[in-house]
């Protein structure tokens, strides 16, 4: 059973990310909860096998012992399986999931009310926990650890404050943050899991899974497509998947193909390394107009027309990792496989910028 406690997780991003087919955060009219793509048990859960493995083992212990298990932290980038993790946790528990995130609680009053209302053994989800406000992170250590928490009783002068004792429930955090949760709300978590993106083998089931449920015939050599496309991450990977099944729709197709999958995806302006028209802009600006770099943030983002935090926060985080691009302390430099990736041929001395 899942009760959401406020309108929906928050994102950090900007609306301008969350416009692109390839952001990791939801997009607008997307289904967030994503129920019908959302594995139910740990066995349905793609890859990560290790983080599986001590999950699974945490969960037997504490079903075995009878008593809620400690505190869980899932720390790692939007769109990697954190909410869904914890819905399994929930359902492998067989308690109730209540769903909050950090900006939702304004107050810690809001956070009161939802503590005080847990049933014994439920789980607490709290998303983008780090974005809790102070008050509301002091009133959950104490929550954590003592399992108590204060409700204040009248207003003014006269106002006191009476201990409440809670029953033992878990509190599942994510983060996309994790440096920016205090110590001593880090220090009350027994377990804490982070999640890495996923290699192509584990995407490549993950949407092999997702199109048996929307009832698509996908061809391994289109997943092997799909997945090269989906940045690591299964939440661009399924939705990638629903627009080319809007394609095999259109076109009345039986089973889709690789070709199928670059024809829908180019329509998208999303290349066969998952990059699309803004990662493309940058790369061209750095190559074209720098001759490579390096180029300061500011004037990369000038010439691309995008805010400089969209470039830096949205772009380069995946640039950097597949190895386009460089951060030097002059600036960024483009590697050789991005000219390549260009269709030109690196300058000389391209690996003497950084
Ligand atoms: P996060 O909370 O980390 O932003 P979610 O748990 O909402 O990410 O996952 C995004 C989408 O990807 C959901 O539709 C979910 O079903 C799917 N997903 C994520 N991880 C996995 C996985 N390991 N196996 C299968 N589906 C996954």
């Amino acid at each position: 059973m899942v009760k959401q406690t406020d309108g929906g997780a928050g994102n950090d991003e900007s609306a301008e990310q969350s416009l692109r087919m390839v952001s990791a955060a939801p997009i607008e009219g997307e289904p967030v909860s994503d129920e019908e793509l959302r594995p139910q048990d740990l066995e349905g859960f793609i890859g990560q096998p290790r983080l599986k493995a001590q999950l699974d083992l945490f969960l037997k212990a504490a079903r075995k012992r009878d008593v809620a298990p400690d505190h869980i932290l899932l720390a790692g980038p939007p769109g990697l399986g954190k909410t869904t993790l914890a819905m399994i946790v929930a359902h492998e528990l067989e308690v109730p999931i209540r769903i909050t995130s950090g900006p939702a609680v304004q107050h810690a009053g809001d956070l009161a009310s939802i503590l005080s209302s847990l049933e014994a053994g439920e789980v607490l989800f709290i998303d983008e926990i780090h974005r809790l406000p102070r008050a509301a992170e002091e009133l959950l250590y104490i929550a954590m650890e003592d399992f108590r928490v204060d409700v204040m009783v009248g207003k003014g002068p006269g106002a006191s404050s009476i201990p409440l004792t809670l029953p033992r429930f878990t509190v599942i955090g994510a983060t996309t943050r994790e440096g920016m949760l205090p110590s001593p709300l880090r220090a009350r978590f027994g377990f804490t899991a982070h999640l890495d993106f996923y290699p192509p083998q584990e995407l490549e089931r993950l949407v092999a899974r997702s199109s048996k449920v929307l009832g698509i015939d996908v061809t391994g050599a289109a997943c092997t497509q799909l997945s090269r496309r989906s940045r690591g991450t299964p939440r661009i990977a399924n939705r990638l998947l629903r627009r080319v099944r809007d394609w095999a729709v259109v076109h009345d197709l039986s089973q889709v193909g690789p070709e199928d999958v670059k024809e829908a995806l180019a329509l998208y302006q999303i290349d066969s390394e998952g990059l699309d028209r803004l990662d493309l802009a940058v790369l061209d600006a750095i190559v074209r107009s720098f001759e490579g770099g390096p180029v300061g943030l500011n004037n990369l983002a000038a010439m691309v027309g995008e805010e400089a935090e969209t470039v830096e926060t949205v772009c380069e985080p995946y640039l950097v990792r597949e190895g386009f691009l460089v951060r030097t302390p002059k600036g960024r430099v483009a590697t050789a496989k991005a000219w390549e990736h260009l269709g030109l041929k690196p300058r000389e001395d391209v690996t003497k910028l950084f």
